[in-house]
């Protein structure tokens, strides 16, 4: 396939820098990419600073990618050279599990094989991602973008707008549901635009006075300044669900009150322990839930790019030059973009 420019983490505190190698020649099933867009996710940060442990290095990181197809293997029946395509949180499963059979191959019995860090099933390669010129994916694992979806601005569907999108239709929320989202970044912000496409009645809540006026203009109806006692005491007992994107460790039950009787507790955001420790008695006195989910599966992965480009709803974009990502990072981790990060390509090309 030839050399890939790509920009790496070496180790978890190198930052990230360009870095080449080469990727796979096409199997049958596989479809190669130019990629033109790569959204910038904060699970990018956690593996690229080992957050989670077990990082593999060098980290290319990436997954939410937009291009057009260059090239198929001879069993691709699904996409031609030219076709508008995305590509996601995975890239491999193991195809036969009830997980995958139901297309939910994020919940594959085996594991799904992440876009970067994960290990490819064929050769034992370690994935590398969409910070890079190009990819070579299974078509199983592409997705068409619809013609009429600004490419950048819909790069980060392929993860914000899925892990957001997944739950709300998961738990059927509808019109005459009350929803909290919190937290308004890259997740934040879609899942306050698809809970509203969806009919429900939406409260976004941040630490950020700042983004009271933008939650509105995003769609919510109320906003919750989260570190401010009183208003989390104005809505106690008064949500369906709460859709959490915190990414860290952070004290739920001052949440938990604010659902009502046999409300759910989504957590997205949080991929580690709950600290400080639940009060059980929070969800027992009225029998809420917390729960979990995890980015969605292929059909619906296609299912939230067709909804986005029939309801028009995209992403917030900030663009941004591959040479700063670094600072992208910074900003990143103090919560100031708005709403996600977007590398252009272009920018590794010619830099
Ligand atoms: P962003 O950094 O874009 O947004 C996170 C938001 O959370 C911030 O804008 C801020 O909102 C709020 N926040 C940040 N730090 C804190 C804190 N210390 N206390 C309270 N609130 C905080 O992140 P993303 O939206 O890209 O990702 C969010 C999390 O979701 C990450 O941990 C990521 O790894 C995870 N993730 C999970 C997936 C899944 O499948 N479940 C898939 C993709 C990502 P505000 O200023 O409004 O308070």
């Amino acid at each position: 396939m030839g050399i890939t420019q790509a920009y790496a983490a070496q180790s978890e505190d190198s930052g990230l820098a360009p870095y080449n190698f080469e990727r796979r020649a096409l199997r049958d099933d596989d479809v190669a990419i130019e990629i033109d867009y790569c959204g910038v996710c904060h699970s990018d940060v956690h593996v690229v600073e080992n957050d989670w442990g077990g990082s593999q290095y060098p980290v290319v990181p990436g997954h939410e990618i937009i291009g057009r197809v260059t090239a198929v293997g001879s069993a691709v029946t699904n996409y031609k050279s030219g076709d508008l395509v995305g590509v996601g949180c995975m890239v491999d499963s193991c195809r036969s599990c009830s997980a995958c059979d139901s297309g939910l191959e994020q919940y594959c019995d085996e594991g799904m094989t992440a876009t970067y860090g994960g290990i490819d099933r064929h050769d034992g390669s370690v994935t590398m991602g969409g910070y890079s010129d190009n990819i070579v994916v299974s078509e199983r694992f592409v997705v068409r973008v619809p013609e009429n979806l600004d490419p950048a601005s819909a790069a980060p569907l392929l993860c914000a707008g899925i892990t957001t999108y997944s739950p709300l239709k998961h738990y059927n929320v509808r019109k005459g549901h009350k929803v909290g989202v919190v937290g308004m970044g890259g997740l934040g912000h879609m899942g306050v635009k698809f809970a509203k496409a969806l009919g429900a009645e939406v409260t976004l809540f941040t630490r950020s006075e700042s983004k009271v006026a933008e939650a509105k203009k995003q769609g919510a109806d109320h906003v919750v300044v989260s570190t401010d006692r009183s208003q989390m005491k104005a809505v106690s007992n008064s949500f369906d669900f709460l859709l959490d994107t915190i990414p860290v460790a952070h004290d739920l039950n001052p949440y938990l009150k604010c659902l009502k009787h046999d409300g759910t507790h989504i957590l997205v955001g949080l991929l580690s322990a709950i600290e400080p420790p639940v009060n059980a008695g929070l969800l027992l006195l009225k029998r809420r839930v917390i729960a979990g989910s995890l980015i969605g599966g292929m059909p619906e992965t296609q299912e939230v790019l067709d909804f986005c480009a029939e309801h028009d709803i995209s992403c917030d974009v900030e663009m941004l030059d591959i040479r700063n990502i670094n600072d992208a990072y910074v900003r990143m981790k103090k919560g100031d973009v708005k709403y996600r990060f977007v590398i252009d390509m272009n920018t590794l090309k010619s830099g």
